[in-house]
């Protein structure tokens, strides 16, 4: 269906994509997979004629085709969803389906059959999309499915997806696959970007590896599995599973008893909320996301905005609940946030600037009379210490925060956190939108730093990794904790089902 030769692209010299070949069998699904920076959005883009290679041939269904723009690619049947959508918040469904069509387009009918035409393929896979619903008003999974109809709407036979699961909840994602076998089904054909392994076992009948540029693996999906894809992704062996001695607890760190946040017109998006987590242990939070965990993080670090929390917080049996962040943070709660880019980051701040969040107000990078002073040499040595520690690349100390990688600026979070020597840590989604081998560091740091007598609070909506690395886990639903159980024994699906409010019992 889809054959790239030799393609090679280069940015300012640099090449992104290095004599990239890559052969896509009609009516399959192959995944493409590597590292961020690897190339992977590149070639995609190439084939959808959105950038021009420098060199190498584009092939569709055999033939050569020159691409200067990617009208050439839809008008021969390829599609393409990308990471960020390209819908006009306040127009229609159908509008924006319709909307860029060129004039005279067999499909730029008016809007009514439009209408009709887009409820019709929406039926066929079930993707329950209404035409005349407004962009703004759809969820992120229901706007991906738009984007899906636009491109089926031009009557797309190959179908590109680049990260498309990078915005989506286990449960979404788990539709948006379905919906992929049925247009597998259909006889379509679907490229899908991603950098998570479990997916491509899940979703994808052959798999292509690229690695700095270049492809560097091209596999049968049933003839591989994850540590060797792993392998070729990072270049080196990776341990996929985290190895843990048992924990030794101490002392409980963090208590907390009857805990609520309520909104405006009496929403309770937490409630009742009571466990300890104890010095040397890791205590996980599961749950589908928006079950009240945000609510939960926020609320022991202080961070709550337009909501009324009630209920006791205690670090070393002191309430801690009236004290402001900044306050929290310096008798040891320190937080790895969620949201990294509007809570954990500058963005256009410099690495220096983003590595002292927190400390700034303290010896040794505050000094003199009210620490007025922040003395320069001491925020590089720290910043350079936690750069090296944490294996931040590149370690450039003058670079916005904003031209690292994910991962790069999770772990420079993580780094600039554990630096303050936390009581508490407050983790939430630690390796979401990290690559493989910053996922492996995380893990590691985390447990070691369990082992120094941390107590850790660990949220995650990937269940693996929140079963992984907790020695006990709290099941949230509905702003509660609905049970407590032990991740060694306790069976994914059990967990599911309390999750989800389904029993367990037999
Ligand atoms: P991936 O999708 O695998 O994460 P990309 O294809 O986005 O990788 O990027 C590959 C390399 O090309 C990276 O080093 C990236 O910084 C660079 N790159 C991608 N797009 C551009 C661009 N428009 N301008 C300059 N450099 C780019
Ligand atoms: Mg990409």
């Amino acid at each position: 269906m889809l054959e790239l030769r030799e393609i090679t692209k280069r940015f300012a010299g640099v090449p992104a994509n290095d004599r990239v070949n890559l052969t896509v069998a009609p009516g399959t699904i192959h995944a493409l997979v590597g590292e961020n920076g690897a190339g992977k959005s590149t070639a995609m883009r190439i084939a959808y004629g959105f950038y021009g290679a420098d060199s190498g041939e584009i092939l569709v269904e055999g033939r050569v085709h020159r691409f200067t723009s990617p009208h050439d690619a839809i008008r021969l049947g390829i599609g393409m969803v990308h990471q960020h959508f390209m819908l006009v918040e306040p127009m229609t469904v159908a509008e924006n389906i319709v909307l860029g069509l060129e004039p005279g387009s067999p499909f730029a009918l008016d809007l009514k059959s439009a209408e009709a035409r887009i409820r019709a393929l929406s039926d066929e896979l079930g993707l329950a999309i209404d035409p005349t619903r407004r962009i703004e008003d759809l969820s992120v999974g229901q706007q991906q499915r738009v984007e899906l109809l636009k491109a089926l709407y031009r009557e797309a036979r190959l179908l590109i997806l680049d990260e498309p699961t990078a915005v989506l909840s286990p449960q979404a994602t788990a539709e948006l696959f379905t919906i992929l076998r049925r247009m597998r089904a259909q006889g379509k054909t679907i490229v899908i970007v991603t950098h998570k392994l479990s997916e491509v076992l899940d979703i994808s009948d052959e798999v292509t590896v690229m690695r700095d540029g270049r492809v560097v693996g091209h596999r049968r999906t049933a003839e591989t599995n994850a540590a060797e894809l792993a392998h070729l992704m990072v270049g080196r062996d990776v341990l996929l599973r985290v190895v843990k001695p048992a924990a030794q607890p101490k002392a409980p760190v963090l208590g907390v008893r009857g805990l609520a946040v309520t909104f405006k017109g009496g929403e309770k998006r937490l409630d009742g909320v009571s466990f300890e987590v104890r010095a040397g242990e890791i205590v996980g939070i599961a749950g589908i996301e928006g079950n009240g965990q945000t609510e939960l993080v926020e609320a022991l670090a202080g961070l709550t905005e337009g909501g009324a929390v009630s209920g006791t917080i205690e670090l070393d049996g002191r309430s801690v609940a009236g004290l402001s962040v900044r306050q929290r943070r310096a008798l040891g709660i320190s937080h790895v946030p969620e949201d990294r880019h509007r809570r954990g980051l500058l963005l256009d701040f410099d690495l220096q600037e983003n590595a002292i969040l927190g400390a700034d107000d303290r010896p040794p990078v505050a000094v003199g009379p009210g620490r007025f002073w922040l003395r320069r040499d001491e925020i590089r040595r720290k910043t350079e210490k936690i750069l090296a520690a944490f294996d931040v690349r590149p370690p450039d100390p003058e670079r916005p925060a904003r031209a690292l990688s994910g991962g790069n600026q999770q772990k420079l979070i993580l780094g600039r956190e554990l630096d303050l020597q936390p009581k508490l840590l407050l983790v939430a989604q630690p390796t979401r939108g990290v690559d493989i081998g910053g996922i492996e560091f995380i893990h590691r740091r985390l447990v070691e730093l369990r082992d120094a007598g941390c107590a850790l609070l660990l949220v995650s909506s990937e269940l693996e990794e929140v079963t992984a690395l907790a020695d006990r886990l709290l099941v949230m639903r509905r702003g509660r904790i609905v049970a407590e159980v032990d991740p060694e024994t306790t069976s994914m699906e059990e967990i599911g089902l309390l999750m989800t409010g389904g029993s367990a019992a037999a």
